[in-house]
């Protein structure tokens, strides 16, 4: 027997029906690309989306067609994606921070047929505008004033292209399980592979992540997502925040910390997002002017292991807490938040910051396992780990194309690639990327637990840990360091620090120093890269 309610498809532009209806004069802010601080409310962007849908539909775009988008966090990138969403279009992220090849190969694999790009994103598109034949229309996230004068490819500014338009449309409507979005993983190995969100886990994963145990989103929250709408859906907050009305503030393409200090202060953010390197910036210009942060609550942090001093000092120092969160493209992107459960509600002081340097417990929505090579689960017991499973209405079932058929297993548990452990509690923690945990005599070393004590050494401005090839133990940890500015600490003194806080056999064999540390397009630290630099590197007994 079926139930008798009503059939009401989760479809995600119903979540900007309900914010304009609900919370129209709620505003979005926006540091454009242009430079002015650009100021718009739920209700606009509705309307506004509406004319973009129009428009699409006018130039002959519908349903399934991947409208790309190329652009930094904005009110305009949003009605792009609230747009392209309500013709049954897929709006589909890609990272600026690609090199253009990388772009064009994406655009070709996922054959996106119309582009929305910022004005500062232009060179790309000239670079690979006729190498992606699918591509029928570029539509620039400008107006006419600022458009180029002269450009080898044929577009237009979007405020003329919707200014043709009434913003009198009824937004499609479809199966719930039509696909209304695309993201394509880094590919730190092989090709990047394309996850394709629908309109029903969009939906769900915003529901899941506004509950008070996840992001604790509501309407009296001004919510600044610095995560990059290209990077695993902004997090979802593109979604989340119109569900409740929570004001948002966009950071556009500044992301250094006297530009992000700005916003947060003059906006009075309540709650942020980003990955750990972008706090590292906006920490350290906090402790160059002495400036505080009154308005800001919470901060969540992800994308990379969150280092136990960045907590401590916004903890300590700033009075906002801190939420680690872990999660992935494939994921929607969230699958853990570090929220204190009951049992550790009394926890201060180091006992929490032990309990926060895990990525948290899964929310409903999420289910999650280890299990060793066999496939066989591992214990909750807080320390076996093994590899990190997990299923979900906001977990893919399959890329785009059918790539990496591995990952996904019969029983429906897609194979995240990290390494971790669970507690008794249920509370997550990664040790590694399967690809990066490092064998010391058929033992397994935790490189994110090394860069997280090193991190916290007073003069270490990053670190990372990678495996160099030893004659005895196949692998021994090598720890690569960059020092604050004008610190210059020696190995031992680096080392004798982290003495006596990880096993003896953890403990790296040497400390390289050096300028830079190279990042992925999303922030992480490509240990990849540094595994070719150090390729020739050998300890002193090896
Ligand atoms: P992405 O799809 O680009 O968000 O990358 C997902 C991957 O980032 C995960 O599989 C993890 O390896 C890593 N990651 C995300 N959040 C965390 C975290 N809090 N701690 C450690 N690694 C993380």
């Amino acid at each position: 027997m079926l139930g008798l309610m009503q059939e009401w498809p989760l479809l995600c532009h119903k979540i900007l029906d309900y914010a304009a209806a609900q919370h129209g004069d709620r505003e979005i802010v926006s540091r454009s690309v242009e430079g002015p601080i650009v100021r718009t409310t739920y209700s606009d962007i509705h309307a506004r989306a509406k004319k973009a849908s129009q428009a699409l539909e006018a130039d002959g775009f519908g349903l399934g067609d991947r409208i790309a988008t190329l652009g930094w966090n904005s009110a305009r990138h949003m009605e792009a994606w609230y747009g392209a969403m309500g013709v049954g279009g897929v709006y589909h992220t890609l990272n600026p921070r690609l090199f253009p090849e990388q772009i064009a190969w994406i655009m070709n694999h996922a054959e996106d047929k119309a582009l929305f790009v910022d004005l500062s994103f232009l060179p790309i598109v000239e670079a690979i505008a006729d190498k992606v034949p699918s591509l029928r229309k570029i539509i620039v996230l400008t107006d006419a004033d600022h458009m180029p004068e002269n450009s080898k490819v044929e577009m237009v500014d979007y405020e003329s292209w919707i200014g043709r338009q009434d913003g009198d449309y009824a937004w499609k409507q479809f199966d719930e399980n039509t696909a209304c979005g695309m993201c394509y993983t880094s590919g730190t190995t092989g090709d990047p592979k394309g996850v394709l969100y629908s309109h029903r886990s969009n939906v769900l994963h915003a529901l899941i992540s506004v509950q008070p145990d996840a992001l604790n989103l509501g309407s009296n929250e001004v919510i600044m997502p610095v995560v990059p709408m290209f990077h695993a859906n902004a997090w979802g907050i593109a979604h989340s925040a119109p569900m409740v009305g929570a004001k948002i503030v966009n950071p556009g393409p500044l992301m250094d910390g006297a530009s992000i200090y700005e916003l947060l202060d003059t906006e009075k953010v309540t709650m942020t997002a980003a990955v750990p390197t972008v706090w590292l910036m906006l920490l350290s210009y906090l402790e160059e002017t002495g400036k505080k942060l009154p308005h800001l609550n919470r901060v969540v942090i992800g994308g990379s292991a969150c280092p136990r001093a960045m907590t401590e000092a916004f903890q300590n120092d700033y009075d906002v807490q801190v939420i680690h969160a872990w999660g992935m493209t494939e994921m929607s992107p969230l699958g853990s938040l570090g929220v204190m459960k009951p049992v550790y509600g009394d926890l201060e002081g180091d006992a929490l910051l032990d309990m926060q340097e895990k990525q948290g417990y899964a929310p409903f929505g999420v289910e999650m396992l280890v299990t060793d090579d066999e496939n066989s689960e591992l214990p909750w017991d807080g320390k076996t780990f093994g590899k990190l499973k997990v299923r979900g209405p906001g977990v893919a079932r399959a890329y785009f194309g059918g790539a990496g058929e591995e990952q996904f297993d019969e029983e429906g548990w897609f194979d995240t690639g990290d390494v971790a452990h669970i507690n008794a509690n249920g509370y997550m923690q990664i040790t590694d990327r399967s690809k990066d945990v490092i064998k010391s005599g058929g033992e397994w070393i935790s490189t994110i637990d090394l860069e997280n004590l090193a991190v916290g050494h007073p003069d270490i401005q990053e670190a990372a840990v990678i495996g160099i090839v030893h004659p005895k133990w196949d692998e021994r940890p090598l720890l690569i360091c960059i020092t604050k500015e004008g610190k210059s600490p020696a190995a031992e003194d680096i080392l004798e620090f982290m003495q006596g806080k990880v096993a003896k056999w953890w403990m790296p064999n040497a400390v390289a120093f050096v300028e830079e540390i190279p990042h992925t397009a999303t922030g992480k630290i490509q240990k990849t890269e540094l595994r070719k630099q150090f390729a020739d590197y050998r300890f002193d007994d090896g």
